[in-house]
């Protein structure tokens, strides 16, 4: 007897970015903040620690919703909390979509397409594979930017009644940003749920929140992993409408966010300025960091985010990641064949690009 499900025996899993134990490695390739969280942050965090780990946390993370609310000037009913946002973006496609029914061959139903404009998030697809519903993957323009609606219609590929929407804004691997406008004119068109992933928006000129609380089919999917230091602790949150946000509840499970990170999250809204200078410093150094990559031959596409994807000279990407990897300064590359020919590196100090800088001048000699 099969012991495993045919569906997960033959699934390719999500490939997170390496995690190496390598003395004095400069570590830019999972888009972590270079900068702690604030001091009261991990006071806070150490003074949670006592005989209290043996309770259970708030099951609905109550106290953080209702402050996520007062930022964002909705309800907490309009918030749920999760185990970092990859958690949420697993319950929505759970929540929204059902599994391709048994023996839809060729026309599969739109109550079963989650799509997506690609390339973006890679966890999209092996989220929507898990749950045995169908991936619709459309090509965004080759400068990463988004098609319209009138193109998008005259495309035929994009469904505007598939049951979920993932649109990772700004867009990841590229950087790049998406105006209001133009988000809006896709939420707008679209029957089936909108997600509107924000992880990265904090580094962005403008954001779309304003579309969650607008219309009916919307979600704006937030975490404090990136802009608020805060990967260890794994917590996102998703905004929209009070409907949606209910029947996630339905889906969680119990306890989905620990008590520390609960505690973490909470104390970090209330040192938003020390964030805020972070979003600069980071800010600064990417646009240094573009600047000078320029100068070596790199061709760097703009970004709103706290990375950017670069087309190294001379060599093939791959091989630069290695070259680079032997010098300590580890990136990223995506064997996707869109981004094939890209790094992608994430903002670090100002030590750390001056570091990567300081090799990639040696590779090229
Ligand atoms: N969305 C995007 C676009 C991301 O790059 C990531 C991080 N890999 C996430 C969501 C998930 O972040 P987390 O689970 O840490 O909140």
């Amino acid at each position: 007897m099969k012991l495993i499900r045919p569906l997960v025996a033959k699934l390719d899993p999500y490939v997170p970015g390496e995690q190496p134990k390598i003395s004095g490695l400069i570590k830019l390739n999972t888009n972590e903040n270079p900068y702690p969280p604030a001091p009261a942050v991990l006071k806070a965090v150490k003074a949670a620690v006592d005989g209290r780990l043996r309770l259970y946390p708030n099951p609905v993370a109550q106290r953080l919703c209702e402050k996520l609310a007062a930022l964002h000037g909705c309800e907490p009913d309009n918030i749920i909390v999760g185990n970092g946002s990859d958690e949420l973006l697993a319950m929505l496609v759970r929540g929204f979509t059902e599994p391709v029914p048994a023996g839809a061959k060729s026309k599969v139903p739109s109550s079963s397409v989650v799509q997506y404009l690609w390339p973006c998030y890679s966890l999209y697809p092996v989220l929507v594979a898990i749950h045995g519903a169908a991936s619709n993957p459309v090509p965004l323009h080759d400068d990463f930017g988004l098609p319209t609606v009138a193109e998008l219609r005259k495309g035929k590929a994009w469904d505007f009644k598939a049951a979920l929407t993932f649109i990772t804004t700004p867009n990841a691997p590229s950087g790049r940003g998406y105006s209001g406008t133009e988000l809006e004119a896709l939420c707008q068109a679209q029957r089936g749920v909108v997600v509107l992933d924000e992880a990265y928006v904090d580094f962005a000129e403008s954001n779309a929140m304003a579309l969650a609380l607008k219309y009916p089919n919307v979600i704006v999917a937030r975490t404090f992993s990136k802009a608020y230091s805060l990967c260890f602790q794994r917590v996102g949150y998703c905004v929209g409408p009070k409907p949606l946000i209910a029947a996630l509840h339905k889906i969680r499970d119990s306890y989905n966010v620990n008590g520390l990170g609960q505690v973490a999250a909470e104390v970090t809204l209330a040192n938003l300025p020390y964030y805020r200078a972070n979003f600069k410093k980071v800010i600064a150094t990417r646009e240094r960091l573009a600047r000078q990559l320029t100068q070596l031959g790199f061709e760097v596409r703009p970004s709103q985010t706290n990375f950017i994807l670069a087309r190294p000279p001379r060599y093939p990407a791959k091989l630069w990641l290695e070259k680079l990897r032997d010098l300590k300064v580890l990136v990223r590359w995506f064997k996707d064949p869109t981004v094939t020919e890209y790094l992608r590196i994430s903002i670090g100090t100002d030590a750390q690009a001056n570091a990567l800088l300081k090799a990639a001048r040696k590779i090229l000699g």
